[in-house]
């Protein structure tokens, strides 16, 4: 029976509280590589190296050769709350790549054992900062070049319960490549080196270029299969590769969307591709594509929590027609559909 007793109202603890706190944002591997890799893109990185053992269980390390961390900061850098990106509420709804702000590096480091070496420009030293459940254990000093490493071990290994809820290695690695993917693809002009369990996944070359950058990353024989487009509509702004009609999958994943940089899953987007492609593939076959599109932020709602990536737009519909038209418009360019004569 419900029993009508109840328990005083008591504070968590730090420690608790941090934990659970941590939880929120790190759910995953996949989610901590995503954070690390981030700082490095903010920090303003050319290279980013990624590596990880055990699907990120065991190791997660991201080396960046971006601005570094001052070293009169290091000691805040664990602390929730506090970060160098905004200053002010206001300027958090002014970006769209929303992360957990000042949330991440103390998330991650009260569930693991991370050990960060950081260097700025004109220092002579380096500082390596080893902290753990939530709490600074050793600071030094030592040689190191301008950029920050960092080296998340043992992930969850104060949390058992999470830990439990973790996939196979091989699933949770498959998520990490996929967000790595991701991240490759939004920044062709950083070079990412990226390797699992030792062995080399992608490395993309930073030239700025979308389609090197593409074909480093996925099936080489994409190459002969892919062809550009390019449109603009109003407040609508299209650029990307599409899959010719020879190319298929059997399912949507390689349907890759950017909205204005950030990795999104949009329905209406998908809805529009395939209703495109509809008359020139066999039954469940689906094209490859990689969108970018750029749309006005004042005609998007930004879902405000940081780890989702769903998006709603103000008008679908409009937004559905540009991407359509799009597309045979494209198609007709590459002078892929049969000219139907009439006699
Ligand atoms: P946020 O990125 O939202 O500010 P984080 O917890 O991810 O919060 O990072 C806290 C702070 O640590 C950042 O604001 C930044 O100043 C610093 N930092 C973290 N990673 C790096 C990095 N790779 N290079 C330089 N600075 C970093
Ligand atoms: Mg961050």
């Amino acid at each position: 029976a419900f029993s009508m007793h109840r328990n005083r109202i008591l504070r968590l603890d730090e420690i608790t509280s941090s934990k659970i706190a941590a939880g929120e944002v790190v759910e995953k591997p996949a989610m901590v590589v995503k954070e690390l890799v981030e700082n490095a893109v903010d920090a303003g990185a050319t290279e980013i190296i990624v590596d990880v053992k055990k699907g990120g269980k065991k190791l997660i390390r991201v080396v960046d050769n971006g601005c570094g961390i001052h070293r009169d900061d290091v000691d805040l850098m664990f602390e929730r709350h506090a970060t160098s990106k905004i200053r002010k509420i206001d300027d958090l709804y002014k970006t769209i790549s929303l992360g957990f702000r000042g949330e991440a590096l103390a998330s991650i480091c009260a569930v693991a054992n991370v050990e960060v070496i950081t260097m700025q420009e004109n220092d002579d030293y380096g500082v390596k900062i080893e902290a753990s459940g939530g709490a600074i254990k050793n600071k030094s000093e030592m040689g190191a070049k301008r950029g920050t490493s960092i080296v998340v071990r043992d992930l969850f290994y104060n949390t058992p319960a999470r830990l439990k809820f973790l996939k196979s290695d091989s699933v949770e690695t498959k998520h990490i490549s996929e967000i790595m993917g991701h991240l490759a693809l939004s920044h062709p002009e950083i070079a990412f080196k990226y390797s699992t369990d030792d062995q080399m996944v992608f490395r993309t070359p930073g030239d700025e270029k979308l389609e090197n950058t593409i074909f480093s990353i996925y099936d080489r024989t994409l190459i002969k299969h892919l062809f550009e487009i390019k449109d603009a509509f109003d407040f609508l702004k299209l650029r990307g590769y599409i899959s010719t009609f020879d190319y298929t999958k059997g399912t949507k994943q390689q349907q890759i969307i950017f909205v204005n940089g950030r990795y999104v899953k949009s329905d209406v987007i998908k809805d529009a591709i395939n209703l495109a492609y509809k008359p020139y593939l066999m039954h469940n076959r689906y094209p490859v594509c990689f969108l970018f599109l750029e749309i006005d932020p004042d005609k998007i709602d930004v879902n405000i929590h940081p780890a989702k990536t769903e998006i709603k737009f103000h008008d679908d519909g409009v937004l559905k027609q540009f991407i359509y038209t799009a597309l045979k418009k494209a198609f007709n360019l590459q002078n892929q559909i049969p000219e139907v004569s009439l006699k």
